[in-house]
């Protein structure tokens, strides 16, 4: 599924799709999902 932080202890999780959305460091439920680095293509024209 990819990379979370955490919303407590601010941690990185990597969670899979079998695993449930939880820090597996303080158990926090409430994970956000890390910025991506999103590679814009812009056509010049
Ligand atoms: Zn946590």
């Amino acid at each position: 599924m990819g990379l979370y932080r955490c919303g407590q202890c601010d941690k990185e999780v990597e969670l899979t799709m079998s695993d449930p959305i939880r820090c597996p460091f303080c158990g926090f439920k409430i994970l956000f999902k890390t910025r991506q680095k999103v590679v814009k293509r812009v056509k010049a024209r």
